[in-house]
């Protein structure tokens, strides 16, 4: 069968990487080549016991906070707080206490076999060395944030995924730099992180195309329907026929879907990175600080405290003072830490209210397949994702009951 995927970020290179391997005749297809996406920058984390939905009870009062503070983890521009408000209304409802459990159940599905769904792809790339199975280590500075978070640490341990709790003497013996004022630590032995997302993608993507992949720089501008048949794309050198079409284009797909009539509520949760090159600090294994929300990954190209997040669509440009609010994390962090040459860079997560991506054929065009919508943990779902997408074109039975992530859910 002749498939177009259109985005070459980690999802659409997953999925075009297996729908390979069954056989079809593949084009993967983006605007700005492989991984220059969301899949660029991010902190790697490679977590498959995540299944703690973004939204939770409570989310409500929350809101006027993340419209005043500009550099706080969760932040609305305020301009854009009316084009976000029926997005955060779901976002809110998504989080009513009686979801939690499903949506939980639904995240672990996803995540719980991403290490096993890479292996086949970096195993073939030969870029095996960029997934490392260290564990993560959450780290709190107080008894009370430590105890604000039992509800996740319960919602993880009832799924039995393995996590222990470290005391201050275990974790600075774990991580020796990391500064006294942090008292606690939860390890999650089975985690990981790529060294280096950017080049995950691009090594998947250059054996995509070795393997006989047509990998096209090209921007996919509308869909194309022909008696009621969902037949192929619109790029600017014209029409790309094909049986299958599956949308992978992380928070911009809606914009090309929409003229379809197809309505999936996609926001972009816009997060930033700083990246230190000669920090003089390299924990063996990824730290979050639990209260700032944000990653310390030892990446290829220096230490990457990377996480927050923006609500500012997807044309304003990026408000680089949040990067800069993360360099100051660092050093609280990580007192020891050299200031080094620093980069920076922001990217957006495609995120739907219900912490879930979109996987399945779209309402009413059953040749048309979307995979999108994976947020906070689009690195984690983008490999079993790929066997998904594979399994539905190729008329297997899906890996995981595919109900939480029907298009048609909203
Ligand atoms: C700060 C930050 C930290 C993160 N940390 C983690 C983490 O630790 N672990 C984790 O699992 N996830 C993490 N994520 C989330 C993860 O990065 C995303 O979920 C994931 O990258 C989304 O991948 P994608 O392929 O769907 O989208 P993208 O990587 O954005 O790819 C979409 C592609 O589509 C292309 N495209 C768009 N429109 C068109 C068009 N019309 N025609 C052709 N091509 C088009 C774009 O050029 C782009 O390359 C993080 C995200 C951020 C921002």
């Amino acid at each position: 069968m002749k498939v177009i995927v259109v985005g070459a970020g980690i999802v659409g290179t997953c999925s075009a990487s297996y729908l390979l391997r069954d056989g079809h005749d593949v084009v993967l297809m983006d605007s700005q080549g492989p991984g220059e996406g969301c899949s660029k920058g991010n902190a790697g984390a490679l977590s498959p016991g995540s299944c703690i939905p973004l939204s939770g009870p409570g989310m409500l009062s929350k809101i006027p906070k993340w419209l005043i503070d500009p550099l706080g983890p969760l932040r609305i521009r305020p301009g854009y707080l009316a084009s976000a408000l029926p997005w955060l209304m779901r976002f809110v409802l998504a989080g009513r206490a009686g979801n939690i459990a499903g949506l939980a159940d639904a995240l672990l599905a996803l995540h719980s076999n991403t290490f096993e769904n890479y292996e086949p792809l970096v195993g073939s790339a030969n870029c095996r060395d960029l997934i490392r199975r260290t564990g993560t280590l959450t780290v709190y500075k107080t008894d009370r944030s430590l105890a604000g978070s039992q509800r996740e640490w319960r919602l993880r341990a009832e799924r039995q995924i393995h996590q222990r709790v470290l005391n201050s003497g275990e974790l600075h013996e774990l991580v020796p730099e990391l500064s006294t004022d942090y008292k606690h630590g939860v390890l999650l032995a089975d985690h990981g992180f790529v060294t280096n997302p950017y080049r995950l993608v691009r090594s998947l993507a250059e054996q995509f195309a070795r393997d006989g992949g047509h990998l096209e720089r090209r921007r996919a501008t509308g869909i194309i329907v022909r008696d009621g048949r969902v037949s192929g794309v619109h790029t600017a050198d014209g029409e790309w026929i094909a049986d299958r079409i599956v949308i992978a284009a992380g928070a911009w797909s809606t914009r090309l879907i929409s003229a379809l009539g197809v309505r999936v509520p996609l926001e972009s949760q816009r997060g930033y990175h700083a990246t230190i090159q000669g920090s003089g600090i390299t924990p063996a294994l990824p730290v979050v600080s639990a209260e700032a929300k944000v990653y310390a990954t030892p990446m290829e190209e220096g230490l990457r405290f990377a996480g927050t997040v923006e609500f500012g669509g997807l044309d304003a440009p990026p408000d680089f003072r949040r990067a800069e609010a993360l360099i100051a994390l660092a050093k609280d962090m990580f007192p020891t830490i050299a200031r080094g040459e620093v980069s920076q860079w922001m990217g957006h997560r495609p995120t739907l209210p219900d912490s879930l991506p979109v996987i399945g054929a779209a309402p009413d065009h059953p040749h048309l397949l979307f995979a999108f919508g994976h947020g906070h943990h689009g690195m984690t779902g983008a490999s079993t994702t790929g066997t998904i997408i594979a399994s539905l074109v190729s008329g297997r039975q899906p890996p995981i009951n595919l109900a939480p992530y029907r298009p048609h859910r909203f």
